[in-house]
């Protein structure tokens, strides 16, 4: 999709990187030792498959150890290669640092298409995969730790965790070894939603600054507003879930790889998904009108636009004709270096992907934490807490009753407050924090600074300053 004059994943980064460090005051070579990425290595390793043997190739690149372990997801895609796992690993030391999570940026990938494998094949290359990793300490719990990402889920989670495990017989923290687990092998509740939850929430918080619409010529809450979503994968879809069924959105276009789906009284999320899940596309799904060429959907009008999928779809040839005011990076990297020029000086907003998508590595730290105490969050004070609670509920009905109220505390009212919070809720609570503090962070740079008019160099700012300062409290 990229023109030639488009420069790579990689660049798109970097001067993405260059733009918020030319407002810096950063000490000499500092700047260069923060944007190089440390390590890429490359495994090829062959597996026995339908008699004879396939080679695979895949990376793990290290971006940034100023803190340890590294962390970042594990891509699986034919398209797979060095410039892209190192554009991703560098996000990665940036996302992690500005939303607190103690990882330094990692990333990896297997050039495959996972579709042209059975379960039992996508195992057996799943398990050499991490042999390859595991044997060379790209994943460990504390030096590096791998999550989901495109192609890949708790399925292959699970598995390198169970591999990790075998060859790590004696290590108490085996299953730190990677985040995005199914429950049942040490995994949290909330991960799988954790990246669309995300995405949700730092729209819950910029529609709470009047100042932020504003630049974007919005007003009002997020109910009613027309959100186009390209991408239904994990987190095109919990966010749309999220956006339409608690806040009220409507989500007036889906756009996947077979095509759009288009419905301005907002579609329904859930059959969509049903529907793509089912025939792999959303052809032929009759809640909305076909398109076949969904790419020209992105250039709609609508309020919001969330770019879910892939790098590079919004580029410099298609740049010129969105519509959208406001666009969320729930992907990482959909808009080049070229395009984001071109939309910023158009007046759009953009809430950047090192921001927007953090949800899934903040609550990998979350498992990651858990899995190190061994204990699920809330075991400990949930029934406490619904005890107290339970005190103070009877103590005000004694009350009323006593003082002769003719009403009392609602139904509605007790049940809710009686619920003491389980993992479920504290992982939300946690990550609904993380995106407050972040974007308050962000926006202090964002308004703050007569040199920053826009939240991806405000992004950098505050996450290049927190790596640096951890550079220099290590004496580099
Ligand atoms: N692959 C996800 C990302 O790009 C999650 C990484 C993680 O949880 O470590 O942020």
């Amino acid at each position: 999709m990229n023109s030639t004059a488009e420069p790579s994943f990689r660049q798109s980064v970097d001067l993405m990187f260059n733009r918020a460090v030319a407002r810096m005051d950063l000490p000499p070579g500092l700047e260069e030792k923060i944007r190089v990425c440390n390590a890429t290595y490359t495994v090829r390793f062959g597996v026995r498959l339908r008699g004879g043997i396939h080679t695979f190739t895949g990376y793990r690149s290290v971006h940034s150890e100023h803190m340890e372990p590294v962390k970042g997801g594990i891509r699986y895609a034919p398209t797979v290669h060095q410039d892209e796992v190192e554009a991703l690993a560098a996000l990665m030391t940036y996302k992690c640092a500005l939303v607190e999570a103690p990882f330094g940026g990692s990333k990896g990938g297997l050039r495959i298409d996972p579709r042209q494998y059975d379960e039992h094949e996508l195992e057996l290359i799943t398990r050499r995969f991490t042999y390859e990793l595991a044997k060379r300490d790209l994943i460990h719990p504390s030096q590096n730790v791998p999550a989901p990402d495109m192609g890949t889920g708790e399925r292959e989670m699970a598995w390198m965790a169970d591999q990790y495990a075998r060859m790590n017989t004696r290590d108490i923290n085996a299953r730190a070894c990677v985040t995005g687990k199914p429950l049942a092998a040490g995994g949290i509740h909330g991960r799988v939603e954790a990246t669309g939850r995300g995405v949700q929430y730092a729209l819950r918080e910029f529609f709470r600054h009047d100042e932020d619409k504003q630049k974007a010529g919005l007003s009002g809450t997020l109910d009613g507003k027309r959100i186009i979503v390209q991408g239904l994968g994990n987190v095109g879809y919990h966010a749309a879930l999220f956006l339409s069924t608690e806040d009220g959105a409507r989500i007036t276009a889906v756009i996947e790889h077979d095509g759009a789906l288009v419905n301005p009284k907002g579609l329904d999320v859930e059959k969509v998904r049903e529907h793509l899940i089912e025939t792999g596309g959303i052809t032929g799904c009759d809640q909305g009108e076909y398109v076949e060429n969904g790419n020209a959907v992105l250039e709609e009008e609508c309020d919001i636009l969330i770019p879910a999928a892939m790098e590079g779809v919004i580029n410099m040839h298609n740049a010129p004709n969105i519509k959208a005011p406001l666009i969320i990076e729930a992907a990482n990297g959909p808009l080049t270096a070229g395009a984001d020029e071109i939309l910023r000086k158009r007046g759009c907003v953009i809430i950047p992907d090192l921001y927007a998508n953090a949800g899934g590595v903040t609550v990998s730290y979350f498992e990651w934490v858990k899995n190190l105490s061994h204990i699920r969050f809330g075991r400990m004070q949930r029934r406490q807490e619904e005890a107290r609670n339970a005190l103070l509920i009877e103590e005000l009905q004694r009350l009323a009753r006593e003082g002769g109220l003719k009403t009392g505390l609602s139904d509605n009212f007790v049940r809710q407050y009686l619920n003491g919070a389980g993992e479920l809720e504290l992982v939300r609570s946690g990550l609904d924090d993380t995106m407050r503090e972040a974007y308050r962070a962000m926006r202090e740079v964002w308004h703050g600074r007569d040199d920053v008019h826009d939240l991806r160099v405000a992004a950098y700012i505050v996450s290049i300053e927190r790596v640096a300062s951890s550079y220099r409290d290590k004496g580099l």
